[in-house]
């Protein structure tokens, strides 16, 4: 049986094959979204992550298709003329392009690749209405700090800060007294099935809407913010949502709250501190991140020294694991390998075993 550790999707949270038989059991898949047990399902869902996260009750969450969604979503429906993006690698990238295709101006600051921030250099125009933080780079596996994020927030009171968090949470302890809106989708660290976007945001975000409906401005159609909102205040969605999805997520949820947040982020540290301490052993392969505090703790990049990453990869994949390539560009000069709470701490001592086995 392969085992993927592919940086999203993933493999899935040991409890979604219950879930999703329990589903088919309950004739989940069949029920009306306008039903009171799918608010039930859609009721315990966000509960369970209000808990696992510790959202604040001033955040509201809402279900969309994706992360790509979302960053749609946030450009119509709370930037009317500029956003700003701090970009190390393609996924941050992607949203500033997605500014750009909406004739929106956004501004940037860039750095190349594996690198991290400079916040001494980070440069927001005045004009900026949102600013858009990467706090888990996936294509490059560099992490931008959370305290790095309040310092963000002390200099620019008045604007928003929106987090992509898509392949570090639930790892990452967001600090929500200093952002305004944050969001995921299901397949990377949730271990979930992918075709689920999840957006967690506060009343800022939903002022900013308003404000923009008001000056005749299009903020979306069935998925904007507002309307978005309107139904998840009565646990519902605008449109018929993936039902599987939110319920198989709620009880991925709800064992991770088992187990207990804390017990989580431990063993994600343990994880990522056995594999980079390999990748720093071996003569392979090494850490493509070289400042330790922004090497990222869920997706674990390395550059291949010898060879090209097809070796390594087909290596792992005899023994049943299957790990990323580099991604785009890099795809044969580097590897990636997803630390996510689905993987367990035999799994990666396994890993790290068979890497310091791999060339000797
Ligand atoms: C995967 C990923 C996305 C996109 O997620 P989709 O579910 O494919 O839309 C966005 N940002 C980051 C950092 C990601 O890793």
């Amino acid at each position: 049986m392969k085992i993927y550790l592919t940086p999203g999707p993933s493999e899935n949270y040991f409890v979604v094959e219950e879930a999703i038989k329990e589903a088919l059991q309950k004739k989940i898949t069949a029920i009306s979204h306008r039903s009171r047990e799918f608010k039930t399902i859609f009721e315990h869902t966000t509960n369970q992550l209000r808990e696992l996260l510790e959202i604040p009750s001033d955040f509201a969450i809402a279900f969309t298709g994706s992360a790509n969604e979302i960053w749609e979503r946030i450009l119509q429906s709370c930037v009317e003329k500029e956003s700003f993006h701090l970009i190390n690698g393609s996924f941050s990238n992607k949203f500033y392009e997605f500014a750009q295709k909406l004739n929106l101006n956004p501004s940037k600051y860039e750095v190349d690749f594996s690198k991290g921030f400079d916040l001494e250099n980070i440069n927001i125009p005045n004009s900026t209405e949102l600013i858009a933080l990467i706090q888990n780079e996936t294509s490059s596996g560099v992490q931008f700090a959370v305290e790095n994020i309040a310092k963000i927030r002390e200099k620019n009171k008045g604007k928003l800060i929106v987090v992509d968090a898509v392949s570090s949470l639930p790892y990452t302890n967001i600090d929500f007294s200093v952002i305004d809106s944050v969001y995921f989708s299901v397949q990377k660290g949730f271990g979930v099935p992918a075709g689920l976007g999840v957006w967690v945001y506060n009343q800022k975000m939903l002022d900013k809407a308003k404000d923009l409906q008001s000056k005749g401005k299009s903020i979306g159609t069935y998925h904007s913010l507002l309307e978005l909102d309107k139904y998840a205040q009565n646990n519902q969605t605008p449109e018929t949502p993936n039902v599987l999805a939110i319920f198989v997520l709620g009880k991925v949820i709800e064992a991770m709250n088992k187990k207990g947040i804390a017990m989580i982020r431990r063993e994600t540290d343990y994880k990522a501190e056995l594999l980079y301490h390999t990748l720093e052993q071996s003569e392979f392969l090494s850490p493509l991140v070289k400042e330790k505090s922004q090497r990222s703790k869920t997706v674990i990049v390395a550059n291949v020294e010898k060879g090209i990453s097809s070796d390594v990869i087909a290596f792992l994949e005899k023994k049943g694991i299957i790990i990323g390539k580099g991604y785009g560009s890099f795809k044969d000069s580097q590897i990636r390998i997803a630390n996510f709470p689905t993987h367990s701490k035999e799994l990666m001592e396994q890993v790290a075993d068979f890497l310091i086995e791999y060339g000797k």
